[in-house]
């Protein structure tokens, strides 16, 4: 394998296109993503294989659901004039690596991985799970290493997943060139190792709980405000937030056990203001829970505004054949470069991107 890495380091992270991106993927990681643009040579995969894993019979919405996932890139600001965007099922490389890396970790060490334990129980998959569902946790070390990043931006949820890809890289390092199992993570590259040992870069907030107050806000778990939610959505989808407990406005209350106040902490800018709602909540000083509300759901607004607008431009009629034609342009792009390195006797492997039909 040759090297294409440029003097930036590089990022790596993705997203599955099981549905639109939310407020947990803004604060978990596309925050970072929007903000080391120019710092990183980034690479932004759509996860579409992996979206097979529970949806195989919806070949068609994985399809719609990915053209909504750039379209929710676009509107928070990755811009593919200084990121690369990549459809995983266009790079061949990243199915053979996820075959020879799956016989370099064992099957149970996937499988007590505390996140796909969550996922199989929160998505009530029970017993009923494809063959190919775990292999994912595989697969997304091969999505990582594939295009040998230095950091991964994710929520905490996937740091299990990159302890995972970092064992995988070491063991390929060890075993394949001749990397010493002593050497420190640092030094795998310099040493002839194939593949850095990647860290993980954890979000602001690495965990959102969703609007259930309980479960994280999660894409296929009915409990998250979307990034292309409209006021009116947000509006109701925050009113209908339990609050954790049962109280009058002039009865003290935890703002710790309302999940409402997490996104006071996280979304309202004016950190007084919200010191001053707790203080308030814990006298139980005439505050109702729609007191609370009403200023997270303005700044939850204020936040999603730009994005909407942004968004509005792919809307419009012929806004999926736009966002097919920023794929492609990476395509082309990438493809110029390929030729370029290749004329200079420096080729590039197997990065190819999506020629949609
Ligand atoms: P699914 O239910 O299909 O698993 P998801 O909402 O968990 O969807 P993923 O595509 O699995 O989303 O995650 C994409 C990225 O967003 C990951 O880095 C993940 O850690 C991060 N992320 C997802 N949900 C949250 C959340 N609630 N808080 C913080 N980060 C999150
Ligand atoms: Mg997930």
């Amino acid at each position: 394998m040759t090297s294409d890495k440029t003097s930036k380091r590089r990022i790596l992270t993705g997203d599955t296109p099981t549905g639109r991106l939310h407020l947990g993927h803004y604060v978990g990681s596309l925050e970072n993503r929007v903000r080391l643009q120019d710092e990183y040579d980034c690479y932004f995969l759509l996860a579409n294989m992996h979206a097979f894993t529970t949806r195989a019979d919806k070949a068609a919405e994985i399809r719609q659901d990915t053209i909504e996932i750039v379209k929710d890139w676009l509107a928070v600001g990755i811009d593919p004039e200084r990121s690369t965007i990549v459809l995983q099922t266009e790079v061949p490389a990243i199915a053979e690596l996820t075959w020879y890396f799956a016989m370099l970790v064992p099957f149970n060490r996937i499988m007590r991985n505390p996140t796909l334990k969550t996922e199989i129980e929160s998505k009530g998959l029970g017993d009923k799970y494809s063959f190919g569902f775990p292999m994912y946790a595989v697969g997304q070390c091969a999505d990582i290493l594939a295009f040998r990043p230095d950091l991964v931006p994710v929520g905490v949820d996937q740091v299990a997943h990159i302890e995972v890809c970092r064992e995988i890289a070491r063991r390929f390092n060890q075993t394949y060139c001749k990397v010493d199992t002593q050497a420190d993570d640092s030094e795998h590259e310099k040493l002839g190792g194939v593949f850095p040992i990647p860290e993980a870069l954890v979000g602001r907030v690495g965990r959102l709980v969703g609007t259930d107050g309980k479960e994280k806000m999660s894409k296929s778990l009915n409990n998250a405000i979307f990034l292309s939610d409209t006021p009116k959505q947000v509006k109701k989808k925050i009113n209908a937030i339990y609050p954790g407990q049962s109280r009058d406005p002039d009865q003290p209350g935890d703002p710790d056990i309302n999940p409402v106040f997490d996104y006071a902490d996280i979304f309202i800018k004016d950190e007084a203001l919200v010191a001053d709602l707790k203080d308030r909540y814990r006298r139980g000083d005439n505050l109702g829970d729609g007191h609370v509300k009403a200023p997270v759901i303005e700044a939850v607004n204020e936040l999603l505004e730009p994005m909407r607008a942004r968004r509005a431009e792919f809307e419009k009629p012929g806004g999926d054949d736009a966002v097919i034609d920023i794929i492609r342009a990476r395509h082309q792009a990438r493809q110029r470069r390929r030729r370029a390195d290749a004329r200079d006797g420096q080729g590039v492997d197997g990065v190819e991107l999506w020629h949609a039909e």
